[in-house]
């Protein structure tokens, strides 16, 4: 097997049990190593840390399979890990039920560059590493068991596989029903919703946001609620379930309003009468509805990443406030805006103070009064904060 071998000093993340290996961390490559194929890492004075994907087309340079320098890198471990992923959802209750859940979160469940997400009895697979791409096979036999689903497909076409060199690969891979359907029907927190696992975003749907849906539901009882960005209408149908006067959604993806109302459809036992879904870009209907001087008493911003790195940050600051500027502006007196980035490359603190100047130049006073995240399967490894890319806050105007 191949050493890499670590510039002085840089063993102290790895010792921290960070996954990340960065081109400028490594001295060199001692023998041969092909992308995906597992190295073992040393620091300068030799000392083993563990063994590591590499991947020579990305900044990320390699990625640990494990800490403990003894552990084989097998069918074996993935099996190992692939369970442990699984059985931590199964121990929380609140997941247990779910037929929309993330079996495997990447680097926070020990596996970096791998998602894996169930949606009923299909489980949709996304590899966006070299190293995952490697063990395709290993990962999806193992899911395939541990999961108890009856097929696998694949959904590695996510834009970061280009920098780590690897084409778009999409399609069945596992299970008696390899051609099954693209549109498996799940239910959450009681609606009924379609999730496209050919042609959706993500592997279908966006999982992530299941608990702040449910918030929605109990905060719209008799609101005048604005879903922005609003994809295929998952928080929308919440606020109708929860009893929201009028539910006005925005999207400008064709696809994703048709899905918003087949999925209106598939719910018979809410009053379609009070949605209204329009074909515009955000931005500029924000601003037409401020002119046309429309007032909301909930408005959701749940936007696409803007900064998918921190060398994005600043155009993406620009957006953010200029969104959550016009939605403080729409605001009646009393009323909640829940605001989200899932930019990577905008931390915490930084969208705080983003929506704080943006309230602040609306004229707007208000409060926090909740900090928002992704629900519990996708959990963020304590040595991993980068891990923590959703986050929302709940501000009321006073
Ligand atoms: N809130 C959704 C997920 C939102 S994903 C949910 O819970 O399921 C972001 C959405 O923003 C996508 O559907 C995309 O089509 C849409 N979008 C991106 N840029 C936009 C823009 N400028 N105006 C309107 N919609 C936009």
């Amino acid at each position: 097997m191949a050493e890499l071998i670590l510039q002085p000093g840089k063993e102290r993340a790895v010792m921290r049990r960070h996954p990340w290996i960065f081109e400028g961390a490594v001295a060199h490559l001692k023998g041969r190593a092909r992308a995906g194929d597992t190295v073992d890492v040393l620091a300068d004075n030799g000392r083993p840390l563990g063994r590591a994907a590499f991947s020579p087309h990305s900044q990320i340079r390699a990625r640990m399979w494990s800490f403990d320098p003894e552990e084989t890198i097998d069918h074996a471990f993935f099996k190992r890990r692939v369970a442990a992923a699984v059985a931590a959802r199964a121990a929380l209750p609140e997941l247990r039920e779910q037929q929309g859940l993330r079996l495997v979160h990447g680097e926070s469940d020990g596996l970096p560059g791998v998602i894996a997400d169930r949606y009923g009895d299909t489980l949709v697979l996304q590899l966006n590493s070299a190293g995952a791409e490697k063990w395709r096979d290993a990962l999806a036999d193992a899911l395939l068991q541990a999961s108890g689903c009856r097929r696998v497909f694949e959904r590695s076409d996510a834009d970061v596989r280009g920098l780590e060199g690897l084409e778009a690969r999409t399609g069945p891979l596992r299970g008696e029903d390899r051609d099954g359907p693209d549109e498996i029907v799940i239910e959450e927190h009681g609606i009924r919703l379609a999730v496209d696992i050919r042609g959706g975003h993500k592997t279908g749907f966006y999982l992530d946001q299941r608990e702040n849906r449910l918030l929605v539901r109990r905060l719209a009882a008799g609101r005048k609620v604005l879903n922005c960005f609003c994809y295929t209408g998952g928080f929308s149908l919440q606020a109708l379930a929860g009893g929201a006067a009028q539910v006005l959604s925005i999207d400008s993806s064709g696809p994703a309003l048709a899905g918003a109302r087949r999925n209106l459809a598939l719910n018979p036992q809410l009053d379609a009468a009070r949605a209204e879904w329009r074909d515009a870009d955000v931005f500029e209907e924000l601003r037409a509805l401020k002119k046309a001087g429309a007032r909301f008493d909930l408005i959701v911003l749940d936007p696409p990443k803007f900064a998918p790195s921190a060398a994005h940050a600043d155009r993406a600051a620009r957006a953010y406030k200029d969104i959550n500027l016009l939605g403080f502006r729409l605001l009646n007196p009393g009323g909640l805006l829940m605001s989200y980035s899932c930019s990577g490359g905008i931390g915490l603190e930084l969208f705080q103070k983003i929506v704080a100047g943006a309230a602040s130049d609306a004229g707007a006073e208000a409060r926090i009064l909740r900090r928002l995240s992704a629900a519990p399967d996708h959990p963020v490894a304590l040595t991993f904060p980068e891990g923590e890319y959703l986050k929302g806050l709940l501000c009321q105007a006073v």
